[in-house]
């Protein structure tokens, strides 16, 4: 195996100077790996002036994955390892290593050539430079969340949002001052849900965010009961002329809810499935008493939760 990248191009393409040229002049960088030795057998010139790294310097895979952005690498490396092993064509973004140390979104594009006999042999590729198609995505995923922040509903579970929840807060908390009702508060949140992304990945851990809003949904059925979407992976129940026996009962429901649902997480050490953790506090407020001190007590009781050992509620007076 004498391919280096010093004798770049396969034989095929060196006897053809248009193959070359065209090669060569896309802005598209084309490469190929042998696959037994896992050595670079070519990749076009355009890598230099991208990212910094000369021609001479991709040797072997490893030189690739050693320039994939940290958080991207395993992800990346694992899946484009399986496919190829599959023989199967595939695709990949991630961040690339540049020379003087920034990062530059690449999409690798992978065809895997296969002998007569079916094995993998070589895989060709085109890294394509999508870092201001990243940018406008980024653009756009900000302009949402400014969006969002503007209307009163949680764009990704449909459920009310932290804004909403404020204004109704206030005014549920006003009206219990007048009234000397009790006012109660569930402040819930998943339980190893960095884990559950990480495991399953961002755009199942907003699915399941969805499901969670959708059954918590149901668990609270009086008119002025209220649901938001606290923040990340935290919902909260408003709970107006409710003592603290007819919170903890909601507060049941809801743990019963999300357990029906049978959200299987591998890597959750409470169970098989997805569970939830509660904080529930019950107030009636004085005149000079404030509901952000009122929350900050309930968020008290939900880490109790968490340290007793999740899947759990605790709960306390206001
Ligand atoms: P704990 O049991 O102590 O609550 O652990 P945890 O992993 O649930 O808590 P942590 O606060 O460490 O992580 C919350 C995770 O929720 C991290 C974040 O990536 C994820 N998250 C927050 N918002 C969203 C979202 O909108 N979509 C997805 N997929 N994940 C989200
Ligand atoms: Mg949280
Ligand atoms: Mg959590």
């Amino acid at each position: 195996m004498t391919s280096q990248p010093s004798s770049p191009l396969p034989s095929s393409v060196e006897q053809n100077p248009d193959y070359k040229t065209l090669l060569e002049s896309t802005r598209a960088i084309p490469w190929k790996i042998d696959w037994a030795t896992m050595q670079f057998a070519y990749i076009g010139p355009q890598i230099e002036p991208l990212l910094g790294w000369t021609t001479e310097s991709w040797i072997s895979a490893q030189d690739w994955a050693a320039r994939i952005h940290e958080e991207d690498r395993e992800r990346v490396v694992n899946f484009c390892i399986g496919q190829s092993k599959q023989g199967v064509d595939h695709e990949a973004d991630y961040r690339a290593l540049t020379a003087d140390g920034r990062y530059v979104w690449i999409r690798d594009v992978v065809h895997v050539l296969r002998n007569a006999a079916g094995e993998t042999e070589a895989l060709i590729g085109f890294m394509f430079d999508i870092s201001e198609r990243k940018k406008t995505e980024e653009a756009l995923v900000a302009l949402q969340r400014r969006l969002e922040e503007y209307s009163f509903k949680d764009g990704l579970t449909g459920v009310a949002n932290r804004r909403m929840f404020d204004t109704v807060l206030a005014r549920e908390w006003s009206q219990a001052q007048r009234s000397q009702q009790p006012l109660s508060l569930i402040l819930l949140d998943i339980d190893f849900f960095k884990q559950y992304n990480d495991h399953y990945g961002h755009v199942q851990g907003d699915e399941c965010l969805k499901q969670v809003a959708t059954a918590l949904t149901g668990a609270a059925v009086r008119p002025r009961d209220f649901l938001a979407r606290f923040g990340g992976e935290e919902f909260v129940f408003v709970l107006p002329e409710t003592d603290k026996a007819g919170a903890r009962r909601i507060a049941e429901r809801c743990r019963a809810v999300i357990q029906q649902q049978q959200i299987v997480h591998a890597r959750s050490t409470v169970g098989p499935f997805l569970t939830i953790s509660l904080g529930v506090g019950t107030v009636v407020p004085a005149q000079a008493d404030r509901a952000v001190d009122f929350v900050a007590r309930v968020d008290q009781w939900l880490y109790r939760a968490k340290q007793g050992g999740r899947d759990r509620i605790a709960s306390g007076e206001g």
